[in-house]
């Protein structure tokens, strides 16, 4: 696969500036942009943006999503 979109969730969501509405939000996952097998990029993103840019995006680029996370530890 040569470009993709990874969401990768933190271990601890952190207070970020959203990088698309730029207001201060909570932020449990980060977009990373591939290409040809490297990362372009990454985007912070609040969860209504993000949940927006997946929408646009799905069907168009792959994406994967993918869950460390483990319950309450
Ligand atoms: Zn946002």
């Amino acid at each position: 696969m040569i470009n993709k979109i990874e969401i990768q969730p933190y271990q601890v969501a952190k207070k970020y500036r959203c990088n698309l509405c730029d207001r201060l939000e909570k932020v449990e996952k980060r977009l990373v942009v591939w290409r040809k097998n490297q990362v372009v990029g990454d985007l912070l993103l609040c969860n209504p943006c993000l949940e927006t840019i997946v929408e646009i995006i799905r069907g168009k680029e792959e994406i994967i999503e993918e869950w460390n996370f483990r319950g309450g530890e």
